[in-house]
């Protein structure tokens, strides 16, 4: 089942490609409230990146797996206190949006391993209940990144308000493709636009995203945990990811 459901992601994510006339994204397999199984299922299918949510719920996975050698992304909101375990658990975090979580990953980022890779969050749609940065405030982070040798900053990423009129969702993955051309002309190193989700991918694609982040089409729907209440903001409560 699950090997079915990533061809036929895959198949669908290179249809909306070759449709717009532009390079094949990256997969992210969100994996968040998947046992770590199911991980290794799709890791057998030859999926190598996924993203979490919770850092403590990462761990265990990354541990139990850690002989498959796969690629962790951190995709979930990430408390400043969690930054030491963070910085060596991932390989990539996509959700740095403030100058203190900068500065806490680079300190605590093993210097035997290759630099973190840092995405920007951007809060596209001005959400009072979301995460990420004001876009007037990305140039800043930016240079905040690429001035600490221990990170290297990729790109960017955002969670578009789940608007039920596709036309919205279109407008803000353009914004977010702009913003990323902005800063890909200010930094060799940047090549990641991260956005589209399970139900509005093919879009994102259009627009430009080079990596989409899909749980939902990969495993199947998502129990919901106490922890995905709205307000407690350790993950993507809150953050209009769709979940029901
Ligand atoms: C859960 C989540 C996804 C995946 O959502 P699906 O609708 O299941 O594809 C992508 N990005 C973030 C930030 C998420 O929290």
């Amino acid at each position: 089942m699950l090997a079915r459901n990533l061809s036929e992601t895959l198949q669908r994510l290179e249809n909306a490609a070759s449709n717009a006339g532009r390079p094949v994204p990256r997969l992210l397999a969100v994996s968040k409230t998947q046992p770590a199984e199911a991980v290794a299922a799709l890791a057998a299918a030859g999926q190598r990146a996924f993203g979490e949510n919770y850092v403590q719920e990462a761990a265990s996975k990354v541990r139990d797996l850690v002989e498959l050698s796969l690629e962790w992304h951190l995709i979930g909101h990430l408390q400043s206190n969690k930054a030491e375990a963070a910085a060596n658990l991932f390989d990539w975090v996509q959700t740095v949006d403030r100058p203190k979580l900068v500065a806490a990953l680079a300190r605590y980022r093993d210097a035997q391993r290759g630099p973190l890779n840092v995405l920007l969050q951007v809060n596209i749609d001005d959400e009072a209940s979301k995460h990420g940065c004001r876009p007037e405030q990305l140039d800043a982070l930016a240079a905040a990144v690429a001035a600490e040798p221990r990170l290297l900053l990729r790109g960017l990423m955002a969670i578009p308000a789940p608007h039920a009129d596709l036309a919205l969702r279109r407008d803000a993955f353009r914004r977010m493709k702009a913003l990323y051309d902005g800063l890909a002309a200010c930094y060799p190193q940047v090549d990641t636009l991260s956005m589209g989700m399970s139900d509005d991918y093919p879009l994102a694609v259009a627009e430009g995203a080079t990596m989409v982040r899909i749980g939902t089409a990969l495993f199947g729907a998502r129990k919901r945990r106490e922890s995905e209440e709205p307000g407690l903001g350790t993950g993507d409560s809150g953050q209009g990811t769709g979940d029901p």
